[in-house]
This record gives C-alpha cells, structure tokens and sequence, in this order.
C-alpha cells in the first residue's frame, strides 16, 4: 500500500517532535492538528486510524509540523482554543487563554450572585468577559482594551458565542476617571517581569503578544496600582476587585490593595500552587 494513513502521520509526528515536546503534548497536538485538517471530532478520527491521507492535506500537515518544531503555539497554528467549555478564536495578536485565568472564572462565578454589571479590564480574547457572560446573561459585562486587535478578536469571539459585551478601547494607564459604576471589576493584566523571561518558554516568548505579558522590573505592579486606583472612583461601594497576580508578588499586591482602600483581601493559589488569583473589596 503506498501512501501515508493516518497513524504512520501520528508515529511520524511524534518522532519529529519528540526533542522538543513531551510525548504526551505530542499525541494530543497530533490528535487535535487532524482533526482541525481533516475536519473531524475526536471519535471520527478514532475510526480512521488506517484511512490514507491525501496529498493536499499532508502537505497540510507538514506545514504546520514546521511551525510546532519552531515552537509556534498549537492554538495560533488552529486558530482555537477552549476556555471554561467554550471555544475561543485565538490569534499572535491575543494571549492564549490560560487553565488558571479559568481558576480565577470559577471564583468569580461561584463568590457572586450575578452582579449587574462588570468591567473586565484588558480582556484579549475575551475569555473573562465571554465567560462571565454566558453564564450571568442579565449581567451588563464591559470589556476594555488598549488594542484594537485584540477587540476585533474579542468582539469576532462574542458574535461566535451568541453573547453581548460592550467592547471600549481604553489606555487604563491613561485612563481618568469615568462616571461610570460597576458592580464587579476583575483584570488579567501583564505582569511578568523582564527578570522571570529566562523561565519562559520559547512558545510563549517568541509568539505570544510581549504587550499583554510583560512589566518593567522597576515598576511591576504598574496595572494593578492604577486598576485599584481607578477602581476606588469607578466599583460601587463594597464592590469587588478581582485580579489574576504575579505568584511571586502576593505579598506586595496585598499591601498595595491594603493602602489603596481595600478589605476583605484574599489570596488564592492555582492549581500547580502558586499565589494567583486575588480579591479584594472596596470599603
Ligand atoms: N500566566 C501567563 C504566563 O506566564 C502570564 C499572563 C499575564 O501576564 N497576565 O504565561
């Protein structure tokens, strides 16, 4: 039989990769790279482990082994992801959405009785604000961002979901205050600092957008200061404040939400343990 099927692609796959990835990582970026060529779910691809691959869609899939090999995300090479069961257009210009900014979704979630209304602050994507909306749909949700496109994929994001947020461009470091209320405030704004970038993963550092990420190391807490600032003029009285963190800066944001106004400050760790999530209300 001449040709390739659809397991030897998968074997080949994991033998290219394998230098680079985790075997793991590897099955499931195979796994998930099918079915986006092939346009097929999980189950039908199962059933076709011995079927050959044609040549438009080999080519298809060599293109994109290239770009993992390169370390570009699977999630920019598929143009999707999945955030709290929900399906998001993700594109270089977003950050990919993140297991614990799902965390931080849950929190929010399970701590409130559907507020009126709530500002998310950076949003990206739209992750948090889709997110909140879907499941509080009588909640007025407000999404800010400096970049429009990323507001073009939040806003490509909502119309996909079925959901309605009001989407503004907003410089939030040069923001004055509105005389608008909300309810609820909760941002995931840059905060790695340039020290932590030998950490990172060439993944995220060499195509992930460096502005949704990055702070200078002599002013790290720039966001979360003037969000908490801000917030003081714009959360309603005993609003709440919720914050995805720098894991190593609970301790300073604790203290910065503390002399800001704030009480009721807690700190919550992520699933690999880290100090990640934050809350805080307006006394
Ligand atoms: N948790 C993300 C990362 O380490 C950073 C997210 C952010 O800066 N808001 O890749």
């Amino acid at each position: 039989m001449s040709g390739t099927t659809i397991l030897q692609y998968t074997a080949n796959l994991l033998s290219e990769l394998k230098d680079i990835y985790p075997g793991y990582e590897i099955k499931q970026f195979g796994r998930l790279l099918l079915q986006h060529v092939l346009e097929v779910d999980n189950t039908q691809l199962l059933l076709m482990n011995n079927d050959l691959l044609n040549e438009e869609d080999k080519n298809t899939l060599d293109t994109y082994t290239k770009q993992l090999k390169n370390h570009v995300p699977l999630q920019y090479i598929i143009g999707s992801t999945e955030f709290y069961g929900l399906s998001f257009d993700v594109n270089p210009s977003v950050l990919i959405p993140r297991p614990e900014t799902e965390e931080l979704v849950d929190w929010i979630l399970k701590d409130n009785h559907q507020p009126k209304s709530l500002l998310d602050i950076g949003t990206g994507s739209g992750c948090i604000a889709l997110s909140l909306k879907a499941h509080w749909p009588d909640t007025r949700v407000t999404a800010w961002d400096i970049s429009d496109k990323a507001l073009e994929t939040a806003a490509t994001n909502a119309r996909r979901l079925k959901q309605e947020v009001i989407f503004e461009k907003v410089d939030v470091l040069n923001c004055t205050s509105s005389d608008r209320q909300f309810d609820c405030i909760v941002s995931n704004p840059p905060y790695v600092r340039e020290l932590e970038k030998t950490m990172m993963e060439a993944n995220v550092l060499n195509y992930e957008p460096s502005s949704a990420l990055f702070v200078s190391d002599s002013d790290p807490l720039i966001f979360y200061r003037t969000i908490a600032r801000l917030a003081t003029q714009i959360l309603s009285p005993r609003g709440y404040l919720y914050f995805e963190i720098n894991e190593y800066l609970a301790k300073e944001m604790t203290e910065l939400l503390r002399d800001t106004g704030y009480s009721n400050i807690e700190c919550r760790k992520d699933i690999n343990g880290k100090d990640r999530m934050m809350k805080a209300q307006l006394t």
